[in-house]
Parts: C-alpha cells; structure tokens; sequence
C-alpha cells in the first residue's frame, strides 16, 4: 500500500504494513495482527511518542542487559517484522544473544524469522527447532520450549511483546525479566522488573542509545540507574498519561 506522508496517521499505517508484510512472508501468526492491535490502541492513548517514564525504563533496562553475565533477547515474529535490524545492533551493543520464541510456534514460522535475522546480519540465533531442548517450568504446551544455551540459563532476558503467564514463570524461575509492553495494565508489565511502557519501534532505538552512552560509564552508575528504578511506580506514571486531565 501507498501510504501519504502527509496523512495524519501516516507512521501508525506504515507500522501496520510492517506486520502485514511480515505476516505475507509468514513472520507473524495471523493472532500477532490482533496482539498488535490491542497495543496500538493504548499507544493512541499514550500520545504515540516515547514519554519520561519510558526514557528512564529504556535507560533502566540497557544497564541491566549491560550489568548482566548472560543476557538474551527473545524474539518472535511481530519483534522481527517491526524491528529486526535493531535487535540485532542492541545485541551487538549489549552482548545479548538472540533466541527464537513463538507464542504460536511452526518450524515454518521459526525458520521464517531466523532466516530474516540473518538477512539482517545477526550471527547465532538460539532456540530454533530440537536446539530449544529444555523446558520453562508451569507451562504447558510448545511455547515453554527454550535453548539450553539462551533463555533457559540467562540470568537476564528482554521479553518484548510477551504473554503473561511466560514472563511470570520466567521470574520464577529466578531469570531478571525486562519486557516492551504499550499496555501498563497487561500481566506481563506488571510481573516483569522493568517494563518500557512504548513501542517496540521507537523504544529499541532508545535502548540502543541509552546502551551505547551508558557503556563509557562506570559500572557503579549503571547499578545506581537499576537499583533506583521502581517498576510499579513507572508503570503509574504511564497510567496517569493514559487517565489525562479528566
Ligand atoms: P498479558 O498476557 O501480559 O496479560 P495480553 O494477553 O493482553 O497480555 P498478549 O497478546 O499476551 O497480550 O501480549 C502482547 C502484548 O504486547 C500486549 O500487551 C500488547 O499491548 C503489546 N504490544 C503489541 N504490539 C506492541 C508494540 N508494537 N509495541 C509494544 N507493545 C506491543
Ligand atoms: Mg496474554
């Protein structure tokens, strides 16, 4: 589709092209267009640009991905249609590795994504079919198959995008949960330690610069940023957004 530029809603429809050329190339299950909605809806109330809260979450959460032994990223298919190419630097700039994790999971699907990461340049992507040989304790069915070397012995995982009943089992197994969640409300914003209330497009970008800057500093101010990040208080701050003036 030709979108105008000068169409009033025009970065909201070019992100919906995204998904929908992601799910054409068999990306994104056709449930990642309907996920994708119910995030839309709050950036609309959130006022579609990155705010406050979300800044010092992003900064947050590149400390700890910094600060952290074995961070990884995990993706699935809306992650890669949105922003491949980012996730791919903010894993270079953090030293996190990639693994593949599908809510709806094909070997089709996953081999889709990883072939794309790759197009994109990404070296090693984890998780990808007998590889994700382990599995997340409390979850049934194909979506708690992790990577013995990725997600299952991280001690921190970015979430973006996740589903609540993983994040939560993923804190209990002991893992540092950071996730992008558009809704403060949502099971995963709420159980994760640092959620970035904003979208994935506009806050990876973030987290690479806040990445980039916070790696000439010392460790110590990194731990500082971590330790006096509240995740329920920040999650507040977002809903009050959302609340506006009425
Ligand atoms: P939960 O299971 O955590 O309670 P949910 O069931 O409402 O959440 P899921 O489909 O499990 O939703 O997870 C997808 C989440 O991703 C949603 O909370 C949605 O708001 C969010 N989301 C969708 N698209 C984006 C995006 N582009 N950027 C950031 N967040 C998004
Ligand atoms: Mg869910």
């Amino acid at each position: 589709m030709n979108i105008p530029s000068n169409h009033p809603r025009a970065k909201s429809l070019y992100i919906r092209e995204l998904l929908v050329t992601g799910f054409r190339n068999g990306l994104v299950a056709p449930e990642g267009l309907i996920a994708h909605g119910r995030g839309e809806a709050f950036d609309y109330l959130l006022g579609e640009h990155t705010t406050k809260a979300a800044r010092d979450a992003a900064n947050a959460a590149s400390s700890m991905l910094l600060l952290s032994k074995y961070p990884v990223i995990s993706v699935n298919g809306n992650v890669t249609a949105l922003c491949a190419k980012g996730i791919i630097e903010l894993s270079h700039v953090t030293g996190a590795a990639i693994e593949v994790n599908l809510f709806y999971r094909t070997t089709e699907r996953e081999m889709a994504i990883e072939k794309e990461l790759k197009k994109n340049k990404a070296k090693t992507i984890l998780g990808i079919g007998s590889e994700a040989s382990m599995r997340i304790p409390e979850l049934q069915s194909e979506r708690r198959r992790v990577d013995p070397n990725g997600i299952y012995k991280a001690d921190t995982l970015l979430v973006p995008l996740e589903d609540g009943d993983r994040a939560e089992a993923l804190v209990n197994m002991g893992k540092t949960v950071i996730t992008i969640d558009l809704n403060p409300l949502s099971r995963t914003a709420k159980v994760a330690h640092i959620t970035i209330v904003d979208n994935i497009i506009r806050a990876i970008p973030e987290m690479i610069v806040a990445a980039k800057q916070l790696k000439e500093k010392n460790a110590s101010v990194m731990k500082r940023i971590v330790e006096e990040f509240d995740n329920k208080a920040n999650l507040a701050k977002s809903l009050n957004i959302i609340r506006g003036d009425i």
